[in-house]
């Protein structure tokens, strides 16, 4: 078997041990005679495993009584329409615009409502993270949109922004569970499952109970979070299999120590590249230092045109799918929690190798 290091922003690497499990259990799911894809989603078998990955879900990111879990579709995508149709009660919400996917989403509230972007990093190519602080904030807007990682620029909002009594919402698609949040501070959390969750198809929405039934009169059935929440996530077919891969997902952040644990090695996998590329002349970051993501880690070779031979040479050591993004340049290496530290090991000796034979 063939294994490489596979630095995509996503769909992204899943821990081989999850693989590995699911592979043991495919044909037949606990002497059901069938696949989890094959199963009702009204089966006993089945309400097992979504109460179950909700139940660790909750445990390791210690998630209050008062929020529900919604296991729903349509991607994080599907959100920067929900959010609006279910909360933007006042017609008006506050967004800040960190990069493309806080675009998108601007983009899409502009339909239900006014859009107020009360900080921006655009002018300096979206490179770091404003500060927030409650003057700039509407008291009667809906809420309050930010990007807690910017996957395409390689930022982080290093401390989150106390909304007071707005509620907070954010798209945490590329850093769930990759650091210790407190839940708490927010009214919405959502994310596309394919970053640090499990495969595509599954978006998973955190939501403060006093959020729910409050949509427009125009809003679809199946984006009202309360169609969900009153059916357990079961209104209609839920993701079956990716719900089951998630609840493997989150079995194995528990057997490693939790968010915590995962946390401090993701921070020394960042630490590992960004450390090489700042002693490096030849390599550069294009990001500010205070706004520096511990995910999605974008880097340049400035002043040479190296980048297609970087990647290639890359992809020849297993090191894959290292192309920056179009709207960045150069190269972006995504390490979510399913990147092993080996992974990234590699990835610097490889880049040092590289530097030696090309500067
Ligand atoms: C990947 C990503 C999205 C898009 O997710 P889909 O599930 O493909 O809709 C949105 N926001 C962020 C921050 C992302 O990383």
């Amino acid at each position: 078997m063939k294994r490489v290091y596979n630095f995509s922003a996503g769909p992204s690497m899943l821990p081989l041990a999850v693989l590995e499990k699911a592979q043991a259990e495919l044909p037949d799911y606990r002497n059901s005679g069938m696949s989890v894809m094959e199963l009702s989603h009204r089966s006993g078998l089945f309400t097992e495993i979504i109460e179950e990955a909700e139940q660790l879900l909750r445990e390791i990111m210690n998630i209050p009584e008062n929020y529900k879990v919604l296991f729903v579709q349509g991607g994080a995508s599907q959100q920067f329409a929900m959010v609006p149709l279910n909360i933007m009660k006042n017609g008006k919400a506050d967004y800040v615009n960190t990069g493309s996917w806080s675009k998108k989403a601007m983009k899409e509230a502009k339909k239900y409502g006014q859009v107020n972007v009360i900080a921006s990093s655009e002018d300096e190519n979206f490179t770091f993270i404003p500060k927030i602080d409650q003057s700039m904030i509407d008291k009667e807007a809906d809420y309050v949109h930010i990007t807690t990682n910017n996957t395409i620029e390689g930022t982080s909002f290093r401390e989150i922004p106390d909304t007071g009594s707005v509620p907070l919402v954010a798209d945490m698609s590329s850093n769930i569970l990759s650091e210790d949040i407190d839940v708490s501070k927010f009214g919405i959390i959502y994310a596309g499952a394919q970053k640090n969750i499990g495969p595509a198809g599954l978006t998973v929405v955190i939501i403060r109970e006093d959020l729910i039934g409050n949509a427009k009169d125009i809003c679809p059935t199946m984006l009202d979070y309360k169609t969900h929440s009153d059916s357990g996530s079961l209104y209609n077919t839920p993701p079956t299999y990716g719900i089951y891969m998630a609840k493997l997902v989150f079995e194995w952040i528990k057997e490693l120590g939790g968010i915590k644990a995962i946390q401090k090695q993701n921070e020394e996998k960042a630490a590992l590249l960004y450390d090489f590329i700042d002693q490096s002349d030849f390599y550069s970051s294009p990001v500010r230092e205070d706004s520096r993501s511990i995910m999605n880690i974008p880097f340049t070779i400035p002043g040479y045109d190296l980048d297609a031979q970087f990647v290639k040479e890359a992809k020849e050591k297993g090191l894959e799918t290292l192309k920056g993004h179009r709207s960045v340049g150069g190269m972006r290496a995504s390490i979510y929690n399913a990147m092993p530290v080996d992974g990234v090991k590699a990835l610097v000796q490889f880049m040092k190798e590289f530097e030696e034979s090309n500067k």
